[in-house]
């Protein structure tokens, strides 16, 4: 972790992690839900890069919480993606490391 690095809060895990470790999502002034993509303005919650997290805030829906409100079932998806892919299975994920195609050989 970088000094003066800024730190905030995963609202899954409740632990504290430098932002470039987590994703943010955020709620603009219209109401709309996004990921945000470096800056945002806006409240956000935030939410590790990390699998395990993700897949409670999926579960557990945990963004409704941290903005007492419904939040929409793209944003939840789209978390889904980035963190397993486009075509990633729903109950049956896959130890990393498997890798398709050809090997060196
Ligand atoms: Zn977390």
């Amino acid at each position: 972790m970088k000094k003066d690095e800024v730190v905030r809060m995963c609202c899954v895990c409740r632990q504290r992690k430098a932002k470039s470790e987590l994703i943010k999502i955020v709620k603009n002034k219209d109401g709309k839900f996004s990921i945000a993509e470096g800056y945002a303005e806006g409240r956000g919650a935030y939410i590790c890069k990390d699998k395990n997290c993700i897949e409670i805030a999926i579960k557990k829906r945990a963004l409704n919480r941290s903005f007492k409100c419904e939040v929409n079932k793209e944003i939840y998806l789209k978390l889904e993606k980035n963190c397993f892919g486009a075509n990633a299975p729903r109950n049956d994920v896959k130890p990393s490391g498997v890798k398709l195609g050809s090997s060196k050989n």
